[in-house]
């Protein structure tokens, strides 16, 4: 009955304030998500795909991309549904501009074309990667827990908002190196309960590039007993070279 309601609230704000399009950024025809001229503008990653973080091989003889044979990932296992230089701008106006609403044609994507794998994880708890409560100010919303919202509604599996605290205010990861990464990644995420019940957790993020966020929030969950720690990103850049 609750969810019957809010439907209908829902769509009464869609007909005052349409969706605007994660594209091109106008309004798109009701009750579309995304206008009819953009759809397919966003590129999928395609097959061959890293067997632990889902990006696209170049090389359909290897099994894992050269960032995960380098790296000793503390995540098991994830996917990203659009390569990220399809979807750059798109990504910087849902993080930086106000477009939280992005997170509705975005949740409803995963939910379709990554239902099937997030299914197969068994999750007990979608966990999203939390940003610091500064920053939570200062843009109005976190587009992770926006995202996590709209694939938890939309397939049924609960998500935890408070699971993960961000406790330290990191500089932004595209402005440092590997090493810097990962240092400037240190003690910024902490468990915010004693006891963990999770088992098995998918942690939602907007990108993933390196890794190095997802593996900092799965070091701490497996810490806390979570067994297995997956990811879901929707958009992933491209192979190292
Ligand atoms: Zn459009
Ligand atoms: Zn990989």
């Amino acid at each position: 009955m609750e969810n019957k309601i809010r439907n209908v609230w829902e769509r009464g704000l869609d007909l005052v304030f349409p969706a605007r399009c994660p594209v091109c950024d106008k309004p798109a025809p009701y009750p579309e998500l995304i206008c009819p001229a953009c759809g397919g503008r966003f590129v999928p990653v395609k097959e061959p795909r890293c067997l632990k973080c889902g990006k696209h091989l170049g090389d359909e003889r290897e099994e894992y991309c050269k960032g995960c044979r380098v790296a000793a990932h503390k995540f098991d296992q994830g996917r990203g549904l659009f390569e990220y230089p399809s979807m750059a701008r798109s990504m910087y106006r849902f993080k930086y501009a106000g477009r939280k609403e992005y997170a509705r044609f975005y949740g409803e994507q995963i939910a379709k074309k990554l239902g099937k794998t997030i299914r197969g994880w068994r999750p007990d708890a979608l966990v999203p990667v939390p940003v610091h409560a500064a920053r939570k100010r200062e843009r109005g919303y976190n587009q992770a827990e926006a995202l996590a919202g709209e694939i938890g509604r939309r397939m049924g599996i609960p998500v935890d908002f408070r699971l993960i605290k961000r406790v330290k205010k990191t500089l932004p990861q595209k402005l440092l190196d590997d090493r810097e990464r990962q240092n400037n990644l240190k003690r910024a995420f902490k468990i915010a309960r004693n006891d963990v019940k999770l088992k098995r957790v998918v942690i939602i993020d907007d990108i993933y590039t390196t890794g190095s966020t997802i593996d900092a929030c799965a070091l701490e969950l497996k810490r806390a007993g979570v067994e297995k720690v997956y990811f879901i990103a929707i958009a992933i850049g491209k192979e190292l070279k």
